[in-house]
């Protein structure tokens, strides 16, 4: 069977959009590397997801971070304003845009789709393969699906491309697929495992009470022991060059050592012993699609106990970056580049699994055991980076600060719901032992600049407790702006609205942070018109939710709901939420309602480990900026950023950047 596309294209374009997204020709994608400018300025940024200004600022005063003390003493310590709404994608959009989220038209991790009123990811589309050849029962992609990056507006490190400074960007978030460059670049939030999807662990138990259907970011598995045996399977992705789509699979076994806490799990040509409470490291896997094709991925097996009962985590599969399936990198062979030197590495977004945290299938000791590697490689990896940086700009990201934030919040804080004074005995301190760890890498990096680098330290955005949910959609519900088909049914708890009455509603929430008004000729069943009709209604409700106190604490629960038409600027800000909900501290969006469900309650309390988060409003939630240069504006922004890189580096300022350098007083 000829066809027109490679043996790796025709791969990627048999994987569909409910799996991998399939990928066609890349013309943008040049592998020679072009010729650079040797530059007299180097940048050097280094940025940690989420670190807080003022947890910083308390631990520096502390003596704790000794290398953040003596880069503030070089060139200041300022609070960096952030987003609206403090999202990391859009956070990090508006760094690498150099505008608001209206010049690159990332709003929120979730957008809508009006004609169905449904929730979509905001950062990347996929597309399956439009042409198809089907003999029997294998069907052959003919013309190449997509996968696309949804973000606007030009990549600063495109604009130094266009001058030839040369630069390297290493997981900077909301660049996946990573756009086209012929800069070294590999994506990092918003990289998918090879399922499709933003990470799913497997977790294989002979305890039935373990067993549960529904769990989001992974499911558990029921497996029995047979004279000391197990037989398990590792689903792959779906196989779409099958007709009746099967998920492709890989058949293991696990022999347990009869006296010891040992096993051998045996999986296609691995055959490794793990002690209880031992990590496997990367094994590289392969599922066989159809007898030409299949797809590589890489993933970690933990093995939690052996005996009363046999217990075993299989980690989300990463994009095998020694032979990726989807884009990760430009130009392609830097994925495959660091594969050589270092093995097979995290390649999914956001690595660490907090939703096996967060659903009791891993302990906090081992999930820090995980996030350990991530930590340890990237202090590895940004080693080499170092190495070669002579010219141009270094861009560098490291997640573990937000991510450990995130599910250890509740320890720090004895007012958390989720609060655990025993736990926090043990694990009260991980934040803190995060940010001097951050500290060490900073140590590091700050003893191999030259004088001629400008190093620029940044976070996204800070960090606060989350004790309360609040549910949008029971708001609105409660407020007379969301109906339900029945008047009786107190809740709607299926994804994307399936009992609310269009006709008769005026608002709905979806996302992390959007209320969007019913509006006519743009949603699928709008009942306001758009103009002043929906103008008003727009301010109408903003000011009731900044009114809205929740009846236990009688705290403000959002603190501003920011009119969008008030804030964002540039060609995409029409396609924003019409109202961005900045919560005041302690409070953030419920898990339900930015998918379109209508729970009972208005407000719970968040028990969850997922226990701080930065869904405020961006002016409770600044991030953190440092530099070994004086920085001379007050209060500078995220896409001043992007602006102090032109203006370093001699460049005349895009008109679309917004932004002013940070030494311009
Ligand atoms: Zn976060």
């Amino acid at each position: 069977m000829t066809h027109p596309l490679s043996r790796r294209d025709f791969m990627k374009a048999g994987l569909g959009a409910a799996s991998l997204a399939a990928l066609g020709t890349r013309p943008g994608f040049v592998q020679k590397s072009f010729g650079k400018t040797a530059t007299p300025r180097k940048i050097l940024i280094l940025g940690f997801d989420g670190m807080d200004p003022g947890l910083t600022d308390r631990w520096i005063r502390e003596g704790k971070l000794p290398a953040f003390r003596r880069l503030m003493a070089q060139g200041g310590f300022r609070s960096l304003q952030t987003s609206v709404p403090p999202q990391s994608p859009v956070a990090w959009s508006n760094f690498i845009a150099g505008t608001n989220p209206g010049g690159h038209g990332i709003f929120d991790f979730i957008h809508r789709d009006p004609k169905i009123y449904f929730p979509v990811f905001s950062a990347s589309a996929t597309e399956e393969a439009t042409k198809t050849i089907r003999i029997g029962n294998t069907i052959f992609p003919i013309k190449g699906g997509k996968v696309r990056n949804l973000r606007r507006g030009k990549a600063f490190w495109q604009v130094l491309e266009e001058h030839d400074i040369p630069a390297t960007i290493f997981k900077i978030p909301a660049n996946y697929p990573p756009v086209a460059t012929r800069q070294r670049t590999i994506s990092g939030m918003g990289t998918p495992d090879i399922l499709g999807g933003y990470g799913w662990f497997r977790y294989y138990t002979t305890e039935p009470k373990e067993i549960r259907a529904d769990i989001g970011g992974g499911e558990t598995r029921q497996v029995y022991v047979i004279g000391n045996r197990i037989e398990a399977k590792l689903p792959g992705p779906v196989n779409t060059f099958k007709k009746d789509r099967p998920t492709a699979e890989i058949d293991f076994k696990v022999y347990l050592d009869p006296q010891n806490p040992v096993a051998k799990i045996v999986i296609q040509d691995h055959e490794f012993l793990l002690r209880e409470r031992e990590w496997s490291g990367w094994k590289r896997i392969r599922f066989s699609l159809i007898p030409t094709q299949s797809v590589s991925g890489i993933c970690m097996f933990y093995l939690k106990e052996v005996r009363p009962n046999f217990r075993l985590y299989v980690s989300p599969i990463n994009i095998d970056p020694g032979d990726a399936a989807l884009p990760i990198s430009t130009p392609e062979f830097y994925a495959e580049e660091l594969d050589r030197k270092f093995g097979p590495f995290f390649t999914k977004g956001l690595p660490a699994d907090t939703s096996a945290l967060d659903n009791d299938v891993l302990d906090e000791g081992e999930f820090l055991q995980q996030d350990g590697f991530v930590l340890e490689e990237s202090r590895v990896m940004l080693d080499h980076e170092l190495g070669r940086f002579d010219s141009g700009l270094l861009f560098y990201y490291i997640s573990s600060t937000d991510q450990r934030q995130h599910m250890f919040w509740r320890l720090l804080d004895e007012k958390h719901p989720a609060y655990d004074a025993a736990l926090a005995k043990s694990y009260g301190g991980v934040i803190e032992k995060t940010y001097m760890e951050a500290d060490a890498i900073l140590n590091q990096v700050m003893g191999r600049i030259d004088k001629n680098t400008l190093l620029l330290i940044m976070s996204d955005h800070g960090f606060n407790p989350y004790y309360r949910s609040f549910n949008l959609n029971t708001w609105l519900r409660q407020s007379g702006y969301l109906q339900l088909t029945n008047e009786f049914k107190q809740e709607d708890l299926e994804i994307g609205f399936p009992s609310t009455d269009w006709s008769r509603t005026k608002a709905y929430g979806i996302g992390l942070n959007g209320l969007y008004i019913n509006q006519k000729g743009r949603e699928a069943n709008g009942i306001i018109d758009q103009g002043a009709d929906t103008d008003n209604l727009v301010r109408e409700i903003a000011r009731k939710l900044e009114e809205f106190k929740d009846p236990r604490t009688n705290d403000q629960v959002v603190l501003k709901a920011y009119v969008a038409k008030d804030i964002y600027t540039g060609p995409h800000a029409g396609e924003a939420p019409d109202i961005i909900l900045g919560f005041n501290r302690g409070y953030r969006i419920s898990f339900s309602s930015p998918l379109g469900r209508v729970p009972k309650d208005v407000l719970e309390d968040n028990l969850s480990k997922w226990s701080g988060d930065h869904m405020g409003a961006a002016e409770i939630l600044p991030g953190i900026l440092l530099a070994n240069q004086a920085v001379k504006a007050d209060s500078p922004a995220l896409y001043d950023l992007t602006a102090t890189i032109m203006d370093v580096f001699g460049i005349e300022k895009p008109k679309e950047l917004i932004g002013t350098s940070i030494f311009k007083e």
